[in-house]
């Protein structure tokens, strides 16, 4: 069914069909992968109305988040008493471990002094628990901003050095939970103990309980975090982050940076395995020897992927697609395309990095040979999607209503993916994950062609 297209103006005074979400958004996010940790929104209810909201309709978890409640007289003459007792009302309820706060635009259009305030609060009351403030107005960016420098903040301010361990610092950026339970047992295989940050594995993903545990269980503790800093190498996911956050583990504490890109796809999987290999060799450096220190369950899997892109090659080859998501995640899947034999024409994100396009030449993709949107909303998006005519768009559900209009496949990957279930649980990561991911792409696109036929299907 083909619907008619909306074509909007050109001259748009202002975002329309947002491709983001708010920064404290992505702040919740990463505070939801630390032990105990209650988030505390700086800023009007509203906000964190929404936030709940958004979380709660993708992963479907409860999602507590205190706020700080902005009335009228907070937001002209500041919101430290709030702050005061929204922190002392959170305590007597919920008992956290550690208290994240983040703020909105609000806090951080009137000038809020949050740091300062938490200063004096924390020494009026010294029994407090541990408190974590980091400023995300959303003017300043998106979801994936807030992620990446709650994760900083988290580390900046726990992180210590000292003697050597033998650990590997792993900062998987926003992935599923079910994407982080891999990368667990993947580095595990390689007998290297992980400390992960953010650890939302549990958290955002949990069993159904008898009792309502207001904080649930899982993360990584303050304790765990506070040995990042005398980690062996800090491996940090995400082709666009530069430097990112593991580059004050580097700067403070000497802890080697290693970067690579999401791993999604054969040869992306490769470079992080092969980064891992070298770490379990106890050096940094990349070596060609890597089939003796992989496990076997993994070139396994590796075998069985490759068997199925000869298996599927011929459904998905010369087809035309576009992606919409974060920018690593939009990137690493793009990168994926391209191996598959897609042709990626379109890769767009809302988020502000100017690293896109560079990010996704590094991976081979000739330039000029596909269009990237950074910044973008989906009225923008829709309108280069009308030109290019992609077969296929791998994006959130918010890309629906558009391929929908177009009468094109969506398959739906990272966040938010409000219009179905499991949303937690889409591994895009590893063998096992692009394995997933490439059947989907293969069977919507035989799914989009037997709909689009007057036989449909026969077998004789
Ligand atoms: S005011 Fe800012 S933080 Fe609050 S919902 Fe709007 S964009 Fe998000």
């Amino acid at each position: 069914m083909s619907l008619p297209i909306a074509t909007p103006s050109s001259k748009r005074p202002a975002a329309t069909n947002s491709c983001r979400v708010c920064a404290p958004l992505g702040s919740v996010l990463a505070f939801r992968g630390l032990r105990g940790c209650m988030p505390l929104i700086h800023g009007s209810q509203g906000c964190a109305t929404y936030i709940r909201r958004y979380l709660i309709s993708h992963f479907r978890e409860p999602m507590d988040v205190a706020s700080t409640s902005f009335d009228e007289s907070a937001t002209i003459f500041g919101g430290q008493s709030n702050l005061a007792a929204a922190i002392k009302n959170l305590v007597t309820q919920y008992r956290p471990e550690v208290i994240g706060v983040c703020t909105t635009c609000l806090a951080e259009t009137i000038g809020e002094d949050t740091e300062g305030i938490l200063r004096e609060i924390t020494t009026e009351d010294p029994s407090l628990p541990p408190i974590i403030h980091v400023a995300t107005p959303s003017f300043k960016g998106c979801q994936y901003r807030g992620f990446h420098e709650t994760v900083a903040a988290v580390l900046n301010t726990v992180a210590k050095g000292g003697k050597p361990m033998s650990h590997v610092n792993l900062l998987p950026g926003p992935v599923s939970p079910a994407d982080l339970r891999h990368l667990r047992e993947i580095v595990e295989a390689f007998n290297l103990p992980l400390l992960m940050l953010p650890d939302y594995s549990e958290t955002l993903d949990g069993p159904s309980l008898a009792t309502y545990a207001p904080i649930p269980e899982g993360g990584v503790s303050l304790a765990e975090v506070a040995d990042a800093g005398r980690a062996t190498a800090t491996l940090q996911l995400g082709a666009t982050l530069e430097p990112g956050p593991g580059a004050g583990l580097q700067r403070d504490f000497g802890v080697p940076l290693v970067k690579a890109g999401l791993p999604i796809g054969v040869r992306a999987t490769d470079a992080v395995l092969d980064s891992l290999a070298a770490l379990a060799r106890g050096s940094a450096s990349r070596s060609s020897d890597l089939d003796s220190v992989v496990p076997s369950w993994l070139s396994a899997e590796r075998g069985r992927l490759v068997d199925a892109y000869v298996d599927g090659h011929k459904y998905v080859s010369g087809k035309r697609v576009a992606v919409v998501g974060d920018p690593d995640l939009a990137v690493a899947v793009a990168g994926f395309c391209a191996e598959i034999g897609l042709i990626p024409v379109l890769v767009a994100s809302g988020a502000l990095t100017h690293r896109m396009a560079s990010s996704l030449e590094a991976l081979g993709l000739a330039p000029g040979a596909f269009e990237v949107m950074e910044d973008a909303d989906y009225d923008s998006i829709q309108r280069r999607v009308v030109e290019l005519k992609p077969d296929l768009v791998l994006g959130p559900s918010k890309a629906y209503p558009m391929t929908r209009a177009l009468g094109i496949p969506l398959v739906r990957i990272g966040f938010p993916v409000h219009d179905r279930i499991g949303a937690g649980r889409i591994l895009h990561l590893g063998y096992r994950g692009t394995q997933r991911l490439f059947d989907e792409v293969a069977n919507a696109l035989l799914t989009h062609q037997q709909d689009s036929s007057e036989m449909g299907y026969a077998y004789q």
